[in-house]
């Protein structure tokens, strides 16, 4: 059953859908908002007066172009790119390109709406955004690659500076498509602007842990939930779906921290493995061979591999759904719950469905929304920002406390909020208000720009 929204909120979210029809991620994504604001609005009447939330669900800028790029038997392909640059109050627009088949309007606006609140939870000065393309990079050889991110950059640059938009990576964007965009900004630019896109490798501007950022910071803030309810990750099982970069990362760091991940996937299907994911295969299978996921079990026996299988019908008592939107629909997460899991943190953007949140919320588990939970990806490129504007670079071990303290206090915040606003332990709740507040004093301070 959906949430009733506020009754000055509702007709908001009516024009948000008539105004933008067709894009279903993107209304969900903004209804998973608005349901928690009513009580905001009796706090703060100025944020009414100054129509924030009517402004906040518009874009202050998209951009949709044609890239047209050669592939390797000489035949010209046409891709759609996209670049949303949704609100810029505290700081330039921030947020990560994706390339994947199924890339819309609809997908960029929703990941571009809740990167405005991710971003402000961080406390860094970034402001929200998102952009992508419905280019598909597998199968594709690395010219064609390249020569993809080349057209794609052509049209973008021009909208991006290290104050005014700055991209990150994604799905299907990682520091070799970084590289080559990067590599192209700097050919038209003449300028060797290293502040202008994050996500850059080791030896041209990026940062140690930006890699690593979104799966470790999503689990120091799954060990602060867990902390809360006198518990750790020390012994516990868990699932991690994807095989990407959060997954991999959220793998390594949860064994690091004493838990044992049984189960990760790609969008084929799902590897088990008893004994606990053997990390370092996954990473010669994804990072370096970028080959698909059932390779797994042809090294270890022991393993199974379940083509288009569900991973969240394995019992665990951690589930970390790192893929992509909409992965845990309401009966998943009533599977989940009913095996024993007691936390859920999202590595993934929206990946519970409104149903699945309500089982998570109802059954009182610890369940951090990907606002919060992942945000030391973004938090981290903030941080590859700060290096790069004063020509530095920092150790791995001080660049990895920074995030970890950056997760602590996002986790604090949000946590504190649920306190002040009567729904404790509701970081979905603690999220979206604690996010929405630092935006709209912002917006109302700026004045109507
Ligand atoms: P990657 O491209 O590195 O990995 C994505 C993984 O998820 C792959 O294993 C992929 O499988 C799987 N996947 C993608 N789409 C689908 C789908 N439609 N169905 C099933 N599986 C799918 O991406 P990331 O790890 O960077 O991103 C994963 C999630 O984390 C996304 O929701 C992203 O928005 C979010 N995120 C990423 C951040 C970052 O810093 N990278 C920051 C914050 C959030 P396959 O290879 O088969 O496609």
């Amino acid at each position: 059953m959906k949430v009733k929204l506020d009754e000055k909120i509702e007709p908001i979210f009516q024009e948000v859908i008539k105004r933008n029809p067709g894009e279903i991620e993107f209304h969900q994504a903004v209804r998973e908002v608005l349901e928690s604001l009513g009580p905001v609005l009796v706090k703060h009447p100025e944020f009414g007066h100054h129509k924030i939330i009517e402004r906040i669900c518009e874009p202050e800028r998209q951009i949709i172009f044609r890239v047209p790029w050669q592939d390797d038997k000489g035949e010209v392909q046409i891709n759609r790119g996209f670049r949303v640059e949704f609100n810029s109050a505290l700081g330039p627009f921030k947020g990560g390109l994706r390339f994947h088949p199924t890339v819309y309007l609809g997908i960029i606006k929703f990941l571009g709406f809740e990167q405005i609140f991710k971003n402000a939870l961080t406390g860094m000065p970034i402001g929200g955004g998102k952009g992508g393309s419905d280019f598909d990079p597998k199968g594709k050889s690395e010219e064609e690659v390249m020569r993809f991110c080349q057209s794609f950059m052509i049209e973008l640059y021009r909208h991006l500076g290290e104050y005014t938009d700055v991209p990150a990576g994604d799905i299907g964007v990682g520091s070799r498509e970084i590289g080559y965009m990067f590599g192209q900004y700097k050919r038209i630019t003449n300028r060797y602007e290293s502040g202008v896109l994050t996500g850059k490798g080791l030896d041209w501007g990026g940062s140690t842990v930006r890699t690593e950022a979104t799966g470790y910071g999503t689990v120091y803030f799954v060990d602060e939930m867990l902390k809360m309810r006198g518990e750790s990750f020390e012994g516990k099982v868990c699932l991690v779906s994807g095989a990407g970069n959060v997954a991999i990362y959220a793998i390594e760091k949860i064994h690091q921290l004493g838990g044992k991940v049984v189960a990760c996937s790609d969008s084929n299907g799902v590897i088990y493995d008893p004994k606990g994911i053997d990390l370092p295969l996954v990473k010669q299978l994804k990072e370096v061979e970028r080959r698909r996921i059932k390779h797994y079990a042809e090294h270890h026996k022991r393993a199974k591999y379940v083509p288009n299988g569900n991973i969240w019908e394995i019992p665990c008592q951690v589930a970390m759904p790192s893929a992509t939107e909409n992965e845990i629909n309401g009966t998943d997460a009533e599977k989940l719950v009913k095996n024993g899991c007691t936390a859920v943190g999202e590595g993934a953007n929206m990946p519970t469905t409104p149903e699945g949140i309500r089982v998570f919320l109802d059954a009182g588990i610890a369940y951090g929304p990907g606002k919060a939970a992942n945000a030391g990806g973004v938090a981290t490129s903030a941080l590859e920002m700060q290096q790069n504007a004063s020509r530095d670079a920092w150790s791995f071990e001080y660049t990895e406390r920074r995030l970890a303290e950056i997760m602590k206090n996002i986790h604090k915040l949000c946590y504190e909020v649920t306190e002040e606003y009567g729904t404790p332990g509701n970081y979905v709740n603690g999220a979206n208000i604690a996010g929405f507040i630092k935006v709209a004093k912002a917006m109302v301070a700026l004045g109507l720009v």
